[in-house]
């Protein structure tokens, strides 16, 4: 059945995409499309050497590298980061790397309106939105501002062959999560559904390949796919209590952001399928149980994810402050939310139980 809604509202940024293996290597011909002639590569600590060879690669139109980029987007960093564009002269960002160096280049971006090429390593989805995190004096916000949009995409890969196995699995899941709370987002329309099915299967087909056989090019190309079509969907409605949930398990515990996705998902998906059963029904198709949590709990378990919180480092003590956090500024979500039941959500996925609801 097709998934046209009576009223409905959608929004597209315009942004170029382009795929295939091997692609990373036309970064230049898309600084010179933007008119720009001055790129300022940048990166991880960790992924300096993929910044360098980028720089190679990009040539006379290539100005610098800035490898720094760190998780949640500091934004002592990104002043560093700013003064180094300015010293250089940079016209335009070219980001390599997961959501870290994404968000750092769109905290440039916002700062001086350089147009972003994001060349992405693993499936966080940043790329595809228009939303920036980031950390001042220990606090996370989030902004969404039409500067931080990236201009241009390049999904190669070749470049996602490198992820370890466990995050090749996070990340996924981290993806997948926005295709889910995509579904039922108040805000959703028949287009973002489409997106965040097709996502969804992009996943559920090529993630078992891909960790079976982490250098199968093909897969791995539909998994960044699934990540291209989930980060979009992520770009275009509004999230609820499972991002509500990892930002403060995050932002509160500094748990790792992947990880944490990848826990808490099917846990926040069963708590929401008794609202939004319809609307998740496409999940319980796809990863072939009725259960929509369950589902997703056997298909990360199947993976090899983590399944509790307490191996992330969060001690239970830590539980019921986590539960007064979430719910003391709620998102909108479906399914109505109390402490008590955020509790009992919290305290299974702390234990790595099935979902409780
Ligand atoms: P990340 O970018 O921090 O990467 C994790 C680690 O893996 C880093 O050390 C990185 O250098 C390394 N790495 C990345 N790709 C690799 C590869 N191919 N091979 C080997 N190592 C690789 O992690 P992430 O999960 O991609 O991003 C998380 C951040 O992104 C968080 O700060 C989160 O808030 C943000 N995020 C933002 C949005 C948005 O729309 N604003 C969406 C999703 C995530």
């Amino acid at each position: 059945m097709s998934h046209f809604t009576a009223s409905f509202a959608a929004h597209f940024a315009s942004v170029r995409v382009r795929f295939g293996v091997g692609i990373r290597r036309q970064v230049s011909e898309e600084v010179a499309r933007l008119g720009c002639k001055r790129a300022l590569v940048l990166s991880t600590p960790a992924q300096a050497d993929a910044a360098m060879e980028m720089a190679q690669d990009i040539g006379d139109l290539a100005v610098g590298v800035f490898t720094r980029a760190t998780m949640h987007t500091p934004v002592a960093v990104t002043q560093e980061a700013v003064a180094h564009a300015l010293s250089v002269n940079a016209d335009c960002l070219v980001a390599v790397g997961g959501g870290s160096t994404t968000g750092l280049g769109k905290a440039v971006a916002l700062r001086t309106d350089l147009p972003q090429i994001v060349v992405p390593t693993t499936y966080a989805g940043s790329e595809a939105t228009n939303i920036l995190g980031q950390t001042e004096n220990g606090e996370k916000t989030t902004l969404t501002d039409a500067r931080v949009q990236p201009e241009v995409i390049l999904y190669d890969p070749e470049l996602v062959r490198s992820l370890p196995a466990g995050l090749t699995v996070t990340s996924a899941l981290n993806a997948m999560a926005h295709a889910a709370e995509g579904l039922y987002a108040r805000d959703r329309n028949p287009i973002s559904t489409l997106l965040a099915i097709e996502g969804l299967e992009a996943f559920a087909e090529s993630l078992g390949q891909v960790v079976a056989d982490p250098t199968n090019l093909e897969a791995r190309g539909r998994t960044l796919y699934g990540a291209w079509l989930c980060g979009t969907v992520l770009g275009q409605v509004g999230m609820a209590l499972h991002h509500k949930l990892c930002h403060t398990l995050g932002g509160s515990f500094d748990l790792p952001h992947a990880e944490t996705h990848a826990v808490m998902l099917p846990h926040t998906i069963a708590f929401n399928a008794r609202a939004a059963g319809q609307e998740l029904e496409p999940v319980s198709r796809i990863f072939g149980m009725d259960n929509p949590g369950l589902a997703l709990h056997d298909f990360a378990q199947r993976l090899g994810a983590p399944m509790a919180l307490r191996d992330l480092g969060l001690s239970e003590s830590d539980l019921d402050k986590a539960a007064e956090t979430a719910t003391s500024k709620p998102y909108w979500n479906p399914q109505p939310v109390t402490k008590q039941d955020v509790a009992k959500l919290l305290a299974a996925a702390w234990r790595g139980d099935q979902p409780a609801f």
